[in-house]
């Protein structure tokens, strides 16, 4: 069997958590398997090199950002491969130039176009283990670009899906997904089987165990993940296409409080002042989430949305830059809020959900600042105080924790 293994930044975290790694890939290499292993940089090693960065430059170009950044995932293949060689495994570290995983341009947020396999299939047949630089990819300028942050599932599911591999393993600190964050949500519990759909919903509203590209790729090349700790021998979570259906209306709850709400005010209420709003800002690369537009009075309206707090910078520039053209009177915002999502195949056939999730906040007396939905999903703009208190409740209110 052919199996990609990739572990996060606090499985690597030191050097008793590095041997413990190679010891978990060498016992399944000595059953017979190909492992190819993916790795993040080392404990919070990501965070410490922006931080330099910024002390340096705070706008330092995104290039040299990317080659910066990509030195931590090397620092954890390099001693991954020396971990193994001490325990007389023959392995071997490659970057992303080695294999060459190529990207598109995009420094700091590329996606994958294509990936090379020769160099590993060569390793693989030597009996090496393969180790690889999660995270990083080469651009057509011969540049390192990175996939953003958390992209290290992502080199793992696209290994795994240009390999062909047999299992695709996701190592974490925890031991899989859950219906909450267990840390703000105390009786939250493990799922043992989540749609790639729901799981994709999950991930892009704020639950942070996977890369949600990698969940997109996952399902794209049909590549079965298992999410699982790298410190206990639990089951874990498996995220496939049909699953068993469990008797709940929804599968989890999930907050970002990365979230800042935006208004433009007094806009003139015609046609293709919406366009022209958010035409510009994806021009720009800004992705914009909730939109909310008022119903138009005196000739004018207001149009409100929101956007990671990343982007808010860039985003209030732009509408200042714009501001006449787009026929904007005043621009607002406030970065005091928090989104909190319901997600759950189950909310396809069973009416009531939104409802439901609404009396919860009710009852917990938590105000509802704006709504979205998607067909498995349902998401509420909340005062960022009330995030936790709103999570609990909702999972409360929809009897998750049975
Ligand atoms: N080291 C990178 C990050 O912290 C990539 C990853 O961990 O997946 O974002
Ligand atoms: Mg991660």
């Amino acid at each position: 069997m052919l199996i990609v293994k990739k572990f996060g930044g606090s499985s690597v975290a030191n050097r008793e958590r590095i041997f413990n790694v190679a010891r978990r890939c060498i016992e399944d290499y000595k059953k017979g398997n190909d492992i190819v292993v993916v790795l993040s940089a080392m404990g919070d090693t990501t965070d410490e090199l922006l931080e330099l960065a910024r002390s340096i430059n705070p706008n330092a170009p995104k290039r040299e950002l990317d080659m910066l950044l990509t030195t931590g995932e090397q620092v954890s293949v390099s001693l991954m491969a020396m971990a193994m060689h001490e325990m007389d495994i023959p392995a071997i570290s490659l970057n992303a130039f080695q294999v060459r995983m190529h990207s598109t341009a995009r420094y700091g947020n590329a996606r994958f176009k294509r990936i090379d396999t020769d160099r590993i299939f060569h390793e693989l047949e030597e009996r090496k283990i393969v180790i690889v630089t999660g995270f990083q990819a080469v651009n057509k300028y011969d540049d390192y670009a990175t996939l953003g942050r958390g992209g290290s599932d992502t080199t793992a599911v696209a290994l795994a899906a240009a390999l062909h591999a047999d299992k695709c393993e996701i190592y974490t600190d925890v031991d899989g997904v859950y219906t909450a964050d267990p840390r703000i949500v105390k009786n939250a519990r493990k799922i043992d089987e989540i749609m790639y759909d729901e799981m994709l919903e999950l991930a892009t509203s704020g639950a942070k165990v996977l890369h949600n590209r990698s969940v997109e790729m996952a399902k794209k090349y049909g590549v079965e993940l298992v999410v699982r700790s790298s410190l206990t021998s639990e089951e874990g979570t498996v995220v496939k296409e049909v699953v068993k259906m469990e008797k709940m209306l929804i599968t989890g709850v999930a907050a970002d409080r990365n979230t800042a709400r935006i208004s433009a005010m007094g806009v003139a209420d015609k046609p293709g002042i919406a366009f022209k709003i958010f035409n510009t800002l994806a021009k720009r690369n800004i992705n914009v989430d909730i939109i909310l537009q008022s119903v138009g009075r005196d000739g004018t309206k207001d149009i409100s949305f929101t956007v990671s707090e990343d982007d808010l910078k860039e985003t209030l520039q732009i509408l200042e830059e714009k501001k006449e053209a787009l026929t904007i009177k005043e621009v607002t915002y406030n970065t005091n809020v928090s989104k909190v999502s319901i997600v759950g195949a189950g909310m396809l056939s069973n009416p009531g959900v939104a409802a439901k999730m609404f009396e919860s906040l009710f009852n917990s007396n938590i105000n509802i600042n704006m709504i979205s939905t998607s067909e498995i999903r349902i998401t509420v703009l909340i005062d960022e105080k009330d995030t936790d208190k709103a999570m609990v409740a909702i999972h409360d209110g929809f009897g998750l924790n049975d």
